[in-house]
């Protein structure tokens, strides 16, 4: 990882320094208390500010899910459970795909995050827990496989020097299949998701635009033949739409694509855009079970953070649709 910022001086200094940066999360040099006086004064003179703070914050479930934003145009959710502390974290400011009822696709894409960035959101989060987080998810706003350089950089510093293995590192796509393909030749085994919603073409078409030059069946095998190079199972996301992906027809054909395959599937309840509802929670239930009847795997995802809209892009799409 190149830093923002030159060091300089003897070898060790510079080891010093990663260490205050990725195992104290250390934001200012000021932090760097083992660092001679003057050199930590000169250097926190010169960069006030070693990682992108936030420009505001919130948090919710008694303070167990906290949402950041930066520059007033990506976020990041840091989550703690009994059991784990999961950092969701934004790729893109924006994202260029169009999805219809994703409010960071109507944003349109701002601009690509750089490496950098991306690990200073780790690294908030570590920050916040007080602890480095046990699983990083990129669900935050963006493509992922559409930024890939900087994305595939911030996994390898994630994984090197934070600390956090590739396996518990999830990529979420919309199917890019040429990158999920490259991916899947790259030496650390990520987790993978696919973002499905809808197991038809003409249903998927209206909600994921790019399903036309990547359709269903193409973003299923590459999943698929991803899952035999790293040995890694996948997981198809399904973000359930009130009237629109919720038919027992069309838990038919999901169980169909991922029969004979330990693929996961995990319903995600919307959270509502302007001209898409949630079904009601019996309906959610009632496709689980029609999949779990056919053989799926599948499990429907708690929405923690729903009061701060800590799901996908919601806020920094209002902060940046005001301006
Ligand atoms: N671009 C990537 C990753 C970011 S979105 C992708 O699409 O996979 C992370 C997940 O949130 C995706 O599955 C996305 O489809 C889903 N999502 C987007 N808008 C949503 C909404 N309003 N309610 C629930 N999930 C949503
Ligand atoms: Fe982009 Fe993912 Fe939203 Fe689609 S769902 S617009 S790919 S962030």
């Amino acid at each position: 990882m190149t830093f923002p910022f030159e060091i300089g001086g003897p070898s060790f200094r510079a080891r010093q320094v990663r260490s205050w940066v990725f195992h104290r999360f250390a934001r200012s040099f000021d932090e760097m208390t083992d660092l001679p006086l003057g050199e930590r004064e000169q250097l926190a003179q010169r960069y006030p500010s070693i990682r992108p703070e936030p420009v505001a914050t919130w948090e919710a479930d008694g303070g167990e899910t906290r949402k950041a934003l930066f520059d007033g145009s990506y976020e990041t959710v840091a989550m703690r459970y009994p059991d784990r502390r999961t950092v969701c974290v934004s790729s893109q400011a924006g994202c260029g795909l169009g999805c219809t009822f994703c409010a960071t696709g109507q944003m349109g894409l701002v601009r690509n995050l750089t490496a950098w960035e991306i690990v200073s959101q780790v690294l908030w989060a570590a920050r916040i827990f007080a602890e480095r987080p046990t699983n990083v998810v990129l669900m935050g706003m963006g493509e992922p496989l559409a930024n890939y350089d900087h994305v595939v950089g911030a996994i390898r510093t994630i994984n090197d020097d934070v600390g956090i293995s590739a396996r518990k590192i999830t990529v979420s796509t919309v199917g890019l299949v040429p990158q999920i393909e490259r991916l899947a030749a790259e030496p650390f085994p990520v987790t993978l998701a696919l973002s499905l919603h809808a197991p038809d073409d003409e249903t998927r078409s209206a909600l994921v635009p790019i399903n036309r030059r990547w359709p269903v069946a193409e973003c299923v095998k590459a999943v698929k033949s991803f899952r035999r190079a790293h040995g890694r199972r996948v997981t198809i996301e399904y973000a359930m739409i009130d009237a629109v992906n919720d038919a027992p027809w069309q838990a038919k054909r999901l169980a169909d694509l991922v029969r004979g395959s330990d693929i996961h599937v995990n319903l995600i309840p919307l959270n509502p855009t302007p001209g898409f509802g949630v079904p009601p929670s019996p309906r959610v239930e009632a496709f689980a079970r029609e999949l779990r009847g056919l053989g799926a795997n599948v499990t429907i995802r708690d929405t923690r953070g729903r009061d701060i809209d800590a799901a996908c892009g919601q806020l920094a799409a209002e902060a940046v649709a005001r301006g």
